[in-house]
Formats: C-alpha cells, structure tokens, sequence
C-alpha cells in the first residue's frame, strides 16, 4: 500500500526536479532551498550547468550562499558545456567588457586597482533595472529556476538596491512605473558604477563603497539578464506580495 502510494509522488518531484534545477554555475544559490537535483549538480554527479550525467570533467567551483558566508563545491561539467571561469575571471577580458560599454579604460584599470567603483555608461550594452534591496533579493531567489540565464547583478548599499543589466531596450514595454513602485528603469544617458568583477557575494569582498557582485560575472557568456524573465519575477514577487 505505502509502495502504491509513493511512486506517483515520487515521479511528480523528479519531473519537477529536472524543470526546477538552474545552472549551478552562473549564480550564488541559497543551500537552504537546494532541491535534490540541484545537489546532485553541486556534488559532481550530473553536469552542473545542464544536469546530464555523461562525458562529465571537471568544471571548476560553484558557490552556495549559507548564512556565514559562501560554500565552494568543486563540480563537473559535461562536453557541451564551459567549465566556471575563475571569480572575477579575466581582467583584461572585464575591462574589455565596459570599455565596450563605453567606460575609460585607464579611469577602469585606475578604479579596479585602488578597489573602488568606476562609471559606465548605460545603453550601449545594456540597459540597468534598478530596484529596492528586498524586491532584488526576492528576485534573485526566482530567477535562476527561470530557464533563462541570470546575469551580472550589482548589489548597492548606499542607495539599498540591487541592479539588474538587461539588455539595450528589452524593458521599453514594460508596465507604467506607477504599476511596478520600487523598480527604476536607467537607459541611455544614464551611468552606473562597477566593481571589480572579483568583489563578489561568494569571496566576501566589496568595493569600498560597499559595492558587490551579487551574482559571478561572466560578460562573455551572460552579459546580460533575459528582460522578460526578469519582469515575470517582478510581477511574481508583486503577486506573492498582493500588490497586483
Ligand atoms: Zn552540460
């Protein structure tokens, strides 16, 4: 009886396992809420990005968030998929990356060295969604189960909100901004100011002033956050809130 019982139960959470497991790899995620699939990919066993579980090498570390701080996992990867860049990745590679944004090269590597932020400006690459500190978290928890890919996403203290890049134009048919309070959209002529992509939650350092990565930067392979994804976690939250 009990055996009758549980194999449906246990067939529906596999199903929802598969649909529900992110790329391990491209964000720092809560342990707290990790499903079973998404242990499966932080202890090695399925790739960590795309969860098959053959042709797997190493693919360098994952990062989970745990209240004291960030835990390291050395997972694999399948042949289809990039192992982990290192945390901050490249140098070069980022300040490549927002020179092409159209920040100063020598203000960037000038900044970087003395660990302080630099100006971008916004909306030649990509477009910033700015939104309060507990609606960016609460975002951040969705989001990687979103099949979309998440990208670099900046946590400022000071102002107490969190950065989303998007791409140039992606939130143009957003709804009106009395509908969505706390999100702020920042296009062209806009600027924001960018940390080291080293300065993240995962190693404990920020800029000093108190910026940080929330999210592991990969500007060659995610550049930017899916802009619709990034609204239907918005309209979720607001939802979850009864604010909608
Ligand atoms: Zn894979």
């Amino acid at each position: 009886m009990a055996t009758a019982e549980l194999e449906p139960a246990r067939a529906a959470r596999t199903t929802m396992n598969t649909a529900d497991a992110p790329d391990v790899l491209s964000f720092f995620l809560d342990l707290a809420n990790a499903s079973e699939a998404i242990e499966r990919r932080l202890d090695g066993q399925v790739c960590a990005r795309c969860g098959t579980a053959v042709g797997l090498r190493p693919g360098g570390h994952a990062y989970t968030r745990t209240p004291d701080g960030c835990l390291g996992w050395a997972v694999r990867v399948c042949g289809a998929c990039w192992p982990a860049a290192p945390l901050g990745g490249d140098l070069m590679a980022a300040v490549a990356w927002v020179v092409a944004a159209g920040a100063v090269e020598e203000d960037v590597i000038d900044a970087w060295r003395s660990r302080r932020a630099v100006s971008v400006p916004v909306g030649r690459s990509w477009d910033v969604v700015r939104v309060s500190r507990p609606l960016g978290w609460a975002v951040l928890a969705r989001l990687p189960r979103h099949v979309a890919g998440i990208g670099p996403v900046l946590e400022v203290p000071a102002r107490e909100t969190v950065e989303f890049l998007i791409p140039p134009g992606a939130a143009s048919g957003w709804p009106a901004r009395r509908e969505l309070r706390d999100v702020f959209r920042v296009g062209p002529r806009g600027t924001s100011q960018f940390p080291a992509l080293d300065l993240t939650l995962a190693d404990g350092r920020r800029a000093c002033c108190g910026r940080r990565w929330l999210t592991r930067v990969e500007p060659h392979r995610r550049p930017t956050t899916h802009g619709g994804a990034l609204l239907e976690c918005l309209l979720a939250e607001y939802r979850r809130r009864g604010e909608l």
